[in-house]
């Protein structure tokens, strides 16, 4: 375990990370202070023998000094608040490094703008299927540190990382690294795309030569480096090590899975499992289906809501960027009615309008960029904007005939009309089920 010793440890943010980051430093000798800039109640969870700073600004981190600051992912680094403490301390790190450095087992790392949470789990399962322990954890929502604080801890971690997380890691080596796909996201917290960029390739800084690394084909990466590691590669477009012919993954020339014998639907989902199955070192195809069968894939992410009146009604809610909307988008075959909308991001949206001729009759668009889609997108295909989900679900269900589906793929964040992807999701879930 990492020794902190007699060091002065600053978290920042009280959320669940921070909690975790706070208690694992704290059991690495250190003594530990958390700064939230909201009030005591987010400290409720705290255990009382860690000191707490509610109210924290700027000011706060301008007359703290500290051997080591620990940054939550939600907090954005270059921000006032975060560098007002950074410039007083030794060290900056994210929660990942401080779990990262305290876990002596493997780390498979998994990064990209879509499909990290589903490939993710993926890896969880076919780990535990040849027989290791295993646990998802970082950006799917169970923070490292916690991982590391259990009284049995795996021998394996599926580490989901966002580009947030990537920013402030530092020594960070994963043991095998997943590299998905690169699109435009998140251009509200980025200046420019290729900030983004940069933030995510972080996850090879660190390898060599014989780091396995599992890169989609046709990617662009930069040379770092390390790099190019031991590259494994696949796609659904192009040749790689790992291809779909059908609806059955190839590895080389061996037939490995039968998608349709899974759960798991869409291109996209063929993609998340050929990375997850490449990363697995010791897999057999009998051993993945006998893991995958059971497996469902998690939900808001092209789920089947209802196929009332042979209207197939999808929920994408996951979908958060252009990228995701794409996905869901290129692997329908039916007729699609969309619902999307949501938060303006700053997406460049144009680069639709060739899947939007191609797959969809109607567009339904609402939320606070539904104006702006419309007038973007009103002479490719018939477009109405509604201003709330509830109405777009009812308009979607007047205009939907027999063996068409409704897509509900909003391509951008939720937080113009909800506290989330899930609530959005759970919204559309509930006024889908409510129609007579
Ligand atoms: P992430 O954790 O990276 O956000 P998820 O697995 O939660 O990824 O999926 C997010 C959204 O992206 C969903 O709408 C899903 O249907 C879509 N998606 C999943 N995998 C991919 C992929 N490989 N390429 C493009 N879109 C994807």
């Amino acid at each position: 375990m990492l020794n902190l010793t007699g060091q002065n440890v600053a978290i920042l943010g009280a959320g669940r990370s921070g909690l975790a980051a706070a208690k694992l430093a704290s059991r690495c000798g250190a003594s530990v202070t958390v700064y939230d800039s909201r009030g005591p109640e987010v400290f409720a969870a705290f255990p009382q023998g860690i000191p707490t700073h509610p109210g924290a600004s700027a000011e706060t981190g301008a007359v703290t000094l500290s051997d080591l600051v620990i940054v939550s992912p939600g907090i954005e680094t270059k921000g006032e608040f975060v560098q007002s403490f950074a410039i007083n301390s030794g060290a900056l790190w994210g929660e990942i490094e401080l779990a990262w450095r305290c876990f002596s087992g493997k780390t498979i790392g998994i990064t990209g703008t879509n499909g990290k949470t589903t490939t993710t789990e993926l890896i969880d399962v076919l780990v535990r299927a040849i027989g290791k322990t295993c646990a998802p954890c970082g950006n799917y929502g169970v923070p490292f540190s916690e991982i590391i604080l259990l009284d049995e801890v795996p021998e394996v971690v599926a580490l989901e990382l966002s580009s947030f997380q990537l920013e402030t890691t530092v020594d960070f080596k994963p043991d095998a690294a997943i590299w998905l796909n690169f699109s435009a996201d998140h251009m509200d917290r980025y200046e420019d795309l290729m900030e983004y960029f940069e933030a995510k390739q972080r996850i090879f800084a660190k390898i060599d030569a014989d780091t396995p690394v599992v890169i989609r084909q046709g990617e662009t990466l930069l040379a770092l480096p390390g790099m190019p590691g031991k590259i494994t590669t696949f796609s659904t477009e192009e040749e790689a090590d790992w291809t779909l012919a059908g609806d059955v993954l190839q590895r080389g020339d061996e037939a490995f899975i039968d998608l349709s014998e899974t759960r798991l639907r869409g291109l996209h989902n063929a993609e998340n499992l050929m990375a997850a199955c490449a990363v697995v070192e010791g897999l057999t195809p009998e051993i993945a289906l006998s893991a995958l069968t059971s497996y469902d894939p998690p939900a808001h992410r092209c789920e089947l809501v209802s196929s009332e009146k042979k209207v197939e009604w999808l929920n994408d809610s996951k979908a958060t960027n252009l990228h995701a909307l794409e996905a869901a988008l290129r692997s329908q075959t039916r007729p699609v009615i969309l619902i999307a909308g949501g938060k303006q991001k700053g997406l460049d949206y144009q680069p639709l309008t060739p899947l939007l001729k191609e797959k969809v009759t109607q567009t339904i668009f609402f939320g606070e960029i539904g104006a702006a889609l419309a007038v973007t997108f009103f002479d490719i295909v018939p477009t109405e904007t509604t201003d709330t989900l509830d109405e777009a679900v009812e308009l979607a269900s007047q205009k939907a005939q027999a063996g068409d589906v409704v897509l509900f793929s909003p391509g951008t964040s939720s937080f113009d009309q909800f506290s989330g992807y899930e609530a959005r999701g759970d919204a559309f879930k509930a006024a889908v089920l409510n129609l007579s």
